[in-house]
């Protein structure tokens, strides 16, 4: 009998708000521990929490962008339970009434479980929770740091729609994406923003009835999603196939080892006694609140990746820089539309003038920091800063297209834009750049060419072709590098034929 993997994640996501879920503590990442503490979010007696507007903003949002149901009631409740990290004995989350549901992330994959290159994960719900502290266990003690403490936390679980580990390794980068570009978190996994506990079972193919669930807690790395299910799939496979009966239980990754270990079973199961929480109010949004926060849905990034690729003729590749990158594809395409060459007009967008910023940034970055700058207060050099007109880069692209200028002038008008902000046709003028396609120039250059150099002359009518190159470049040193390559090569090789 064959056996297929069923897997549901759970993905914790920190919101991007100024400050924490329930008091005026700053979210904020790296401070002295318990710096950013208050009675509230130390989980004293007798406090009161009040909640943040902007993360329940922000969860209706993703709601949204995850093609969610918005109810209009909601509610937070009481989940008990004791840990160091949670000093008030309970996290405060939502139980069966959560501010979204029901909805679905498209993402493009084209293994197991997918259509036509493309898969779909349903969304059971993303509620809004808080997060906890953090343990350290140090060298003589352990100690806890509060800072993390109730940071809002979105809970978005999916569906057991995942049929294997590049499945979930694709779905969690796609919901990664659309959260990061709608605002809603930085998901920055190396200070822990983004954290996942896998859900997986086994099942005979062409069954519906799901297997038993083993969760495997905590991940904090896609990659370790992958690895984790690349070892626990096979072990529940070959589990069953020996005729062992599995049992619903708890795992956790051991990325060093490579395996997972069990925690505990079900028997060892938490009684959270879920309960709502009476300082909190339900929450019933109204219609002026929810259009208010609709009106921050952004395009999602495949969306945006399709357009760009249809409207503009751009390769992929091309697509993804503006869709990862999207000041810089907005830039484009305020461009593009007015081009009759926009993938000239990317190209030029991307290679030339990303590179130049980021030249100019590792430059300046360098220079500030000599003087004494700290690192996170170095002024950086956006597009908004840039010294020429988008107009100008669209002039220059038209100068290359009509051969007016050579790809090697092109690039140095770029360097003289950047750095001046002078129009692209004055510093052609200025520096004599204007690329010469008056053949009658360029045929006095060829003869000279020949004439001076009998050994490739000899070699190109001996049959070796590439021998063409080298009078070409003599042509090209003679005209200063202004010559039409392309005509160079035809009156060259006319000549040497004759
Ligand atoms: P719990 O209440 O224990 O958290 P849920 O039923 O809410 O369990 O499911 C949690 C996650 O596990 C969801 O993402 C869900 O899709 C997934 N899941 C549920 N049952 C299974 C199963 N048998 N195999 C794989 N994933 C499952
Ligand atoms: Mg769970
Ligand atoms: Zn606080």
């Amino acid at each position: 009998m064959e056996y297929e993997a069923v897997i549901g994640l759970e993905t914790h996501v920190q919101l991007k708000t100024k400050s924490k879920m329930w008091c005026g503590c700053a979210n904020a990442f790296g401070s002295e521990p318990n710096t950013n503490v208050c009675p509230v979010c130390l989980g004293m007696p007798g406090v009161l929490p009040v909640p943040n507007d902007e993360a329940l903003r922000l969860t209706v949002l993703t709601g949204y962008l995850l093609n969610c149901e918005i109810p209009r009631f909601a509610k937070f409740d009481r989940k008990s339970y004791f840990y160091p990290d949670a000093s008030k004995n309970y996290q405060l989350t939502q139980f069966d009434k959560p501010s979204t549901a029901n909805g679905f992330v498209d993402f493009e994959f084209s293994g197991l479980g997918s259509v036509e290159g493309m898969g779909r994960v349903r969304i059971t719900r993303a509620h809004l929770e808080e997060d906890v502290g953090k343990n350290s266990h140090l060298e003589r003690f352990s100690g806890v740091d509060f800072n993390r403490a109730g940071v809002p936390l979105l809970e978005i679980v999916s569906e057991p729609d995942i049929t294997g580990s590049d499945m979930a390794y694709e779905y969690l980068n796609a919901l990664k994406d659309i959260l990061i570009h709608g605002g809603v978190s930085d998901c920055d996994m190396e200070k822990g923003m983004v954290r996942c506990d896998v859900n997986v079972s086994v099942r005979p193919v062409g069954t519906r009835e799901l297997g038993a669930k083993i969760e495997i807690k905590n991940m904090n790395s896609f990659s370790g999603v992958r690895r984790a299910l690349d070892y626990e799939i096979p072990r529940q496979i070959a589990a069953v196939k020996r005729g062992d009966k599995l049992i619903q239980s708890t795992r956790r990754w051991d990325d060093v080892a490579g395996i997972t270990e069990e925690m505990r079973t079900k028997e060892h199961a938490h009684d959270y006694r879920y309960f709502p929480d009476p300082d909190l109010m339900p929450l019933a949004p109204t219609e002026a609140w929810l259009a208010e926060v609709k009106s921050r849905v952004v395009e999602l990034p495949l969306a945006r990746k399709r357009r760009f690729m249809q409207a503009y003729q751009l390769p992929a590749p091309d697509a993804e820089s503006f869709v990862n990158d999207v000041p810089l594809g907005n830039y484009f395409e305020a461009m593009a539309g007015l081009s009759k060459s926009p993938k000239a007009v990317a190209n030029w967008v991307i290679n030339n003038l990303r590179a130049k910023i980021a030249e100019a940034n590792t430059r300046d970055a360098a220079e500030q920091m000599s003087m004494g700058i700290e690192p996170g207060e170095v002024k950086r050099l956006t597009l908004t800063d840039l010294k020429f007109k988008p107009e100008a880069l669209l002039e220059l692209v038209g100068l290359v297209e009509a051969k007016a200028i050579s790809n090697a002038a092109a690039q140095q008008v770029f360097g003289e834009m950047f750095d001046t902000g002078k129009a692209p046709a004055a510093i052609v003028q200025e520096k004599g750049l204007a690329q010469v396609s008056d053949t009658g120039a360029i045929e006095t250059f060829c003869d000279e060419a020949i004439a001076a150099n009998p050994a490739p002359v000899a070699d190109y009518k001996a049959g070796k072709v590439a021998a063409l190159n080298s009078l070409k470049g003599q042509v090209m040193k003679l005209s200063k590098g202004k010559a039409n390559p392309a005509l160079v090569g035809e009156i060259l090789e006319r000549k040497l034929k004759a």
